[in-house]
């Protein structure tokens, strides 16, 4: 029997009016189910819209050029609704994957707990190999704290503050520009349209992919069966194997008392109006990009860190630039004291300190508590499950992210640090490709870090307080950006780039990167390290001029002694 069906656009997102950049089939075209038809380009991604079945194109409604949104009729197409592989269009092809078992409401070959940046990542690829893959998600939306709350609106949230300080910064170029008028609320509204682009495509992603999305909350009644709760009735979900992605969540000191003036960096990136006086408890990554922020839309900043640097974890020599430069603007930052208490009073939150710099108490109109993150292992039913933890709460995992469950894995903030996106989706991805069956593992993996704080800072594989720690024969090459004409055109010297070299065969065990975009320019140490460079490699690959890519090749000439852009004296 045949039968007519109609394709149309699918749910793609918070899209509309998008470019049809290709038509792939015309009238008369035989088409098999998952066939790309046409292509679509938003100014997010382009995208394939898959043919919904097998069967024969009667008519096509749409040309290249034009805009489409959802739901807009592509075109006919006549399919063979006798066989097993002829279902109609409208059977929800999540539906076709949810076989149940035992007393489960439905059932996953893989079941992903968590959508951030690992669980998203590890249901995509795991959908990828043929796996019928369910993600159960308490939030409204996918992406995680990265996506909603964390990388993604902070990133926002720099690149305005970035303007400012540039238009403040130009008047030394002979370029004034005017105080900035600040519209905080149509400042928020463009952080959370960028938002929802991301979020609309993961959304759009999933269901291209025939990932059943459930949301609620979900906790392991088994070692093999999660139970989800939320808005709509519960429901039992099992699954052949699980990966738990649960993330983390801020840690708040305590004896603080609550009070909306107390933020963490969530309360941080949705304040509704700018804060005259902020107070930073915790010198790390959040607290020196969200000073970053604030100062820049003029904000009176004072850092409170409990050590005797900011950012403890980097190199000192890589925090030094950044703690002048940052001094210079700030009200105050008190390395190696702590907030012993915080008192809300009607004009502000009193905070009394205790430490080796520490000041008479002072009143604040916003405290923000970046001191660290806890991953969410508390209330999982990883008992139920049989899954163990370590002494932190973290949950074990081998090189493959399996947990002591075989068939239960773990990846992203909830294994351990370091507490980053892009080593919970590489995690993610692995802990997919095992659970599909291939010998994936993450060996040897570096993980870069980065602070995007102005300036930037940047590091991968060994510090080198590590290589010093580790008693390594090593070497270090420093290239400093006054040297670089691309710096100084940028109105900026205060930049270095390291390199850490095996002494004996130049190979690149380390990197670090402080000055503007070393964000990018780390991904180059990372390459170098993965493919196991050494100093010859990136000496003699021709880096473009002026950039501060260069600084790289730079510093590998500085190890080999060949540099021509310093006069160094001849080591002896
Ligand atoms: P963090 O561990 O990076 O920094 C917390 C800081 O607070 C540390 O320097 C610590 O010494 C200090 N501290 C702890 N207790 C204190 C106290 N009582 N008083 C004063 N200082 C105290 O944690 P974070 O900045 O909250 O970030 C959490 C996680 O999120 C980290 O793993 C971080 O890497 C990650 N993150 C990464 C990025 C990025 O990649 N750009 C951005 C944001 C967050």
């Amino acid at each position: 029997m045949k039968k007519i069906t109609e394709v149309r656009v699918p749910n793609i997102g918070d899209f509309e009016d998008v470019v049809v950049i290709e038509v792939m089939v015309s009238v008369g075209a035989e088409i098999k189910k998952e066939d790309p038809l046409i292509t679509l380009e938003s100014d997010k991604a382009s995208m394939d819209i898959p043919s919904p079945c097998d069967g024969v194109v009667k008519e096509v409604f749409i040309k290249d050029g034009d805009t489409v949104s959802e739901d807009t009729l592509i075109m006919n197409v006549e399919e063979d609704a006798s066989g097993e592989d002829s279902k109609p269009s409208e059977e929800a092809p999540a539906e076709a994957a949810q076989v149940t078992t035992s007393n489960a409401d439905l059932h996953g070959e893989v079941v992903v707990l968590g959508g951030g940046p690992g669980g998203y990542t590890a249901a995509f690829r795991a959908a990828d190999l043929g796996k019928k893959t369910i993600i159960i998600e308490n939030s409204p939306n996918m992406g995680g704290v990265c996506l909603n709350v964390g990388c993604i609106p902070s990133k926002v949230l720099l690149h305005m503050a970035k303007i400012v300080d540039e238009a403040m910064e130009a008047d030394k170029l002979g370029i004034a520009f005017k105080a900035p008028e600040l519209n905080v609320d149509k400042m928020q509204g463009w952080k959370d349209d960028v938002i929802s682009q991301l979020v609309g495509g993961l959304a759009s992603m999933a269901g291209q992919r025939n990932i059943t999305v459930v949301k609620g909350t979900g906790t392991f009644v088994s070692p093999g069966e999660i139970k989800v709760t939320g808005e709509e009735p519960d429901q039992v979900v099992s699954f052949d194997n699980a990966i738990i992605a649960a993330g983390s969540h801020p840690i708040m000191i305590p004896g603080f008392p609550e009070d909306e003036r107390i933020v963490d960096s969530t309360g941080a990136l949705s304040l509704k109006e700018i804060p005259k006086r902020m107070l930073i408890v915790g010198g790390g990554i959040i607290g020196l990009e969200m000073a970053t922020v604030y100062h820049a839309l003029g904000s009176e900043v004072t850092v409170v860190e409990a050590k005797e640097q900011l950012i403890p974890g980097a190199d000192t020599d890589l925090i030094r630039p950044l703690h002048t430069y940052v001094k210079k603007r700030f009200k105050n930052i008190l390395l190696e004291t702590s907030v012993t208490s915080l008192t809300p009073q009607d004009s502000g939150i009193k905070a009394d300190f205790e430490g080796k710099n520490a000041i008479t108490a002072e009143e604040y109109d916003i405290v923000l508590v970046a001191v660290g993150r806890k991953p969410n292992s508390k209330g999982l039913g990883l008992e139920e499950a049989g899954v163990e933890l370590d002494g932190f709460g973290h949950i074990k995992v081998d090189h493959q992210l399996r947990t002591n469950v075989n068939r239960i894995f773990a990846v992203g903030d909830i294994v351990g640090a370091p507490m980053l996106a892009h080593k919970a989706s590489y995690e993610g991805k692995i802990a997919a490709e095992v659970a599909a069956g291939l010998n994936s593992s993450f060996d040897d993996a570096v993980i870069p870090s980065i602070a995007y704080t102005d300036p930037e800072i940047a590091w991968v594989g060994l510090t080198e307080r590590d290589a010093k720690a580790k008693k390594l024969d090593f070497s270090k090459a420093v290239f400093p950006w006054s040297a670089s004409g691309r710096s100084l055109t940028m109105g900026r010297k205060e930049g270095k780039t390291k390199v850490i070299f095996d002494k004996a065969t130049g190979r690149v065990i380390g990197a670090g990167i402080v000055g503007s975009n070393a964000s990018e320019l780390i991904a180059e140490m990372v390459l170098s390290i993965e493919m196991g460079c050494n100093a010859e490699d990136l000496s003699l690959t021709v880096h473009p001029h002026p950039t501060l890519a260069e600084s790289i090749s730079f510093s590998a000439e500085i190890f080999e002694g060949t540099i021509t852009d310093l006069y160094l004296p001849k080591r002896k």
